[in-house]
């Protein structure tokens, strides 16, 4: 998977790929990232990238053809990249996303505004999808572009190195991860749960579905709108019921 992105801050991005796990995966060939300077692309002797809008208002608006330029320039690399324009106004981005792109795409391009915004010539000429990371409004595409960048990368096999998955995370099939422990065996007067230490593989798989659906249950319950819950899962939660029951019934 080869990433490009297209931006006003290369210093920024170039940080990000020189970090973690993304680092890793990319010294271990398994992404590549590379931050553009868009500004490298205009013409003019004073390097415009941006200009008042029409018709006035506040604010600048960055330029088409410095843009064009750059994703010229980024196809050439890889030619077979989506370009994919952040922008608040696009499809909100999920797991489900990041899944698709790490199993059908070979590169993106992306595209990082900053000011008020891109001149909308670049939206219906040289994007193939807008893509949003939530409903608030940033001052520039780049921590959006590394947003995708990251979940993407850590779904695509050997990134996350052979120790982490990526299988159990939360939101895979509509679903919260289950709680997590580790040293010290009691803290604050609060033990592990016994059977996270009991070495029984079927009994520590049942205990961390009942809590990846109560977790589900208390803190999205819409996930179970997306996705119902399946067989194993009703019984789990018809057990629950009841215990609940038992409980408030004392
Ligand atoms: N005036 C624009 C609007 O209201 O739609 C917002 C421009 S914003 C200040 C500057 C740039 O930040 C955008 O061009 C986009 O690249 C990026 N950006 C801001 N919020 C974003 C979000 N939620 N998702 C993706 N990109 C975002």
């Amino acid at each position: 998977m080869d990433f490009t992105v297209l931006t006003l801050f290369p210093e920024l991005v170039a940080a990000f790929f020189g970090h973690g796990m993304i680092h890793r995966g990319i010294e271990r060939n398994l992404i590549a990232g590379k931050a553009v300077n868009i500004r490298d692309f205009s013409c003019d002797r004073h390097k415009t990238v941006d200009d008042r809008p029409y018709g006035g208002g506040s604010g600048m608006v960055m330029k088409p053809e410095p843009l064009e330029e750059a994703i010229s320039f980024a196809k050439k690399r890889t030619p077979e990249a989506k370009v994919i324009l952040m922008t608040p106004q696009g499809t909100r981005f999920d797991q489900k996303k990041a899944c698709e792109i790490a199993e059908g795409m070979k590169g993106l391009i992306f595209i990082c505004g900053r000011y008020e915004g891109i001149d909308e010539r670049v939206y219906t000429q040289l994007v193939d999808e807008e893509i949003s990371i939530g409903d608030y409004v940033m001052t520039g595409g780049e921590l959006a572009a590394m947003a995708i960048i990251d979940s993407v990368s850590r779904m695509i096999p050997g990134v996350l190195g052979s120790s982490a998955s990526s299988q159990s995370d939360s939101f895979i099939d509509d679903r919260l991860e289950y709680a997590q422990y580790t040293r010290p065996e009691v803290f604050n007067d609060l033990p592990v749960p016994g059977v996270l230490l009991s070495g029984n593989h079927e009994k520590i798989r049942q205990w961390r579905k009942r809590s990846s659906l109560q977790r589900t249950f208390m803190k999205r319950p819409d996930l179970f709108e997306t996705q119902a819950p399946t067989a194993e899962e009703k019984k789990i939660l018809r057990q629950w019921c009841r215990e609940l029951e038992t409980l408030v019934n004392q």
